[in-house]
């Protein structure tokens, strides 16, 4: 799956490269730093003699001084399209171009608003005259730029920067607007459902939504979006740190790791304490230089083992059947293969190939969206498992008919109905005859049988709206509502002529069985629920004197059926 998604990714970035119309060459030279720093000398071209050839166009940096470099075109500019200067991966330094005909100063920063923005922010792009000639120089300062950094300097025209760009925005968007969209679900959720999960969610995807924009450049247009430029290159650590931490802790409560495997919990919530040491580090307002060469390195060392370890344990509690785990390993695998490259590539000084740029926002949001789909498996899990417990709690195991609870709780709302409304009410209390003879000659296992066959018949006997349980033992109710003392005896006569025409087959023995009912019904003035159960349950107590399988009422003389 994973292959297939780096050739989808490959296809579609593929497209966001600058294409190479038939341009002039350049070539660019660098000012030896001891010459200075005048920019109004260098621009005049008094120190042009001093720039020396530059190999390739990465720009090297020295931390703290400014660097100078020159461009030149190797012919003129003819194309009607104005030519762009493009400089990448200066990260949180700037740079200043002095063109011909003024050579007037024209910053660009990636972390600075810039409401005049011409194009998209992952690269600093430089509008330049049309018509430049070969013989005309152009002048770059780069300030702030570190030292594993190496901008790389291009040049192009308009129509295919504007082009590129354009494609650039669209990627990036969608990326970023699935993130958000993932974020806001899971913000719903947690609004809705109040469970821990749910917000630990919401806030380290919502970091990391923070964090694709920042890397992006797009954050600094925002409203809060100079607070980062505040803490510098430090804020994406920082960021980076809060939402590992948070996502270890994540990974636990999704996964409920500490429940299923307690000994790999222990070791990945461990893992916490390093970022938040790290975090500590980061934001403690005390200048300590070496912390800015030595955190990122760190920091990527960090990440990378966390990263493996999260994906060991997660793997080891998906081997163990764990579904959450399952969910996450497949969102988590492509976003740790393409961070460990990332932090592989950032470590090694290389270069950062187009499809490494978008393949971290492509797995971030890909991420999110897959456990957004776990969140909502466990949701149905949980959702499963309340249904099963709520059956339990209002089923008998063996009948499967509404238990003693349930049905007395059933009585007495109808009871509660049919005394508000003056609506008659009947109860039918049904107790099989001699059952505890069955059990002795045929065994428990057939008895148990023969109480489901029973309970099945009668339930299905019944019609809707009318209630049927197990009181215990053999002995079942009916509640009634609406039937008056008549028809509370016609159901009675229906459901013992059931039971007496079954034929239970059972272990090749083929049984029969009666049943003897006792019919009570609402009688006005005083009477609770209880009562209306006493007075069927006397009712069946008679039908069983008088011979069994027969429908008795608590009025004498109202008894039907055979002797
Ligand atoms: P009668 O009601 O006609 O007076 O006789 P009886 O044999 O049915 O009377 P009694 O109420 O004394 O016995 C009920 C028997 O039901 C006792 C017990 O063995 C059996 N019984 C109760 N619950 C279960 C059950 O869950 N499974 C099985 N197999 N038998 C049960
Ligand atoms: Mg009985
Ligand atoms: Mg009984």
């Amino acid at each position: 799956m994973f292959v297939l998604l780096l050739a989808l990714l490959q296809a579609f970035v593929a497209h966001a490269e600058v294409p190479t119309a038939t341009l002039p060459g350049w070539v660019i030279t660098e000012l030896p730093t001891a010459i200075g720093d005048d920019a109004a000398a260098i621009t005049r071209g008094d120190h042009d003699a001093s720039f020396l050839s530059h190999p390739g166009n990465a720009v090297r940096a020295v931390p703290d001084a400014p660097l100078w470099f020159r461009l030149r075109f190797d012919a003129d500019w003819t194309s009607s399209e104005p030519p762009v200067l493009v400089v990448r991966n200066a990260g949180y330094g700037h740079v200043t171009l002095y063109a011909p005909p003024d050579y007037r100063a024209q910053s660009l920063w990636l972390t600075k608003p810039d409401p005049q923005a011409r194009f998209s922010r992952h690269a600093m792009a430089f509008m330049l005259p049309a018509g430049l000639r070969a013989d005309q120089s152009l002048y770059l300062r780069f300030d702030r730029v570190r030292v594993e950094r190496k901008p790389v300097v291009a040049v192009t025209d308009m129509a295919s920067y504007q082009a590129a760009d354009l494609r650039h925005v669209r990627v990036v968007t969608l990326f970023s607007a699935t993130q958000l969209t993932m974020v806001l679900v899971g913000l719903c959720l947690w609004l809705a459902l109040r469970d821990r999960v749910y917000a630990l969610f919401v806030a380290y995807s919502g970091l990391q939504l923070v964090y694709l924009l920042l890397v992006s450049g797009e954050f600094y247009d925002l409203p809060l979006g100079v607070l980062p430029d505040l803490l510098g290159q430090r804020a994406s650590w920082i960021l980076a740190m809060l939402s590992a931490t948070l996502s270890i802790s994540f990974i636990l409560e999704f996964c409920q790791l500490p429940r299923e495997t307690p000994r790999s919990a222990t070791v990945l919530g461990a893992m916490r304490w390093p970022y938040m040491v790290a975090l500590f580090a980061l934001v403690v307002p005390v200048d300590w230089p070496a912390r800015d060469i030595a955190m990122p390195p760190l920091a990527n060392l960090m990440l990378l083992i966390g990263a493996l370890i999260a994906t060991v344990v997660v793997a080891y509690a998906a081997l163990h059947r764990n579904r959450a785990a399952m969910f996450f390993l497949v969102a988590w695998m492509p976003q740790v293969v393409f961070t460990a490259l990332r932090v592989t590539q950032l470590i090694l000084h290389l270069p950062q190939p187009t499809w490494l740029e978008y393949g971290f926002p492509f797995t971030t949001s890909f991420s999110s969206v897959i456990v957004v789909l776990g969140l909502a498996d466990a949701t149905l899990r949980a959702r499963r498992e309340r249904d099963v417990a709520k059956r339990l709690a209002e089923y008998d195991g063996l009948t499967g008919v509404l238990n003693r609870r349930a049905i007395s709780r059933c009585l007495e709302n109808q009871f509660a109905e049919a005394t508000a409304l003056k609506q008659p009410l009947a109860l039918l209390f049904v107790d099989l005859d001699h059952f505890k003879a069955i059990n002795d000659r045929h065994g428990h296992l057939i008895g148990d049988h023969c109480l489901k066959a029973v309970a099945d018949t009668l339930a299905d006997e019944l019609q809707d709206g009318e209630y049927f349980g197990r009181y215990g033992g053999e002995e079942f109710l009916a509640v009634l509502p609406g039937a008056t003392h008549a028809e509370a005896i016609a159901t009675g006569e229906r459901l013992r002529k059931r039971v007496e025409h079954l034929s239970i087959e059972t272990d090749g023995v083929r049984l029969h069985l009666t049943a003897s009912i006792g019919v009570a019904g609402l009688l006005a003035g005083a009477d609770s629920p209880d009562k209306l159960v006493e007075r069927a349950d006397a009712a069946l107590y008679r039908a069983k004197a008088e011979g069994r399988n027969r429908v008795c009422t608590h009025a004498p003389l109202a008894a039907t059926g055979r002797a």
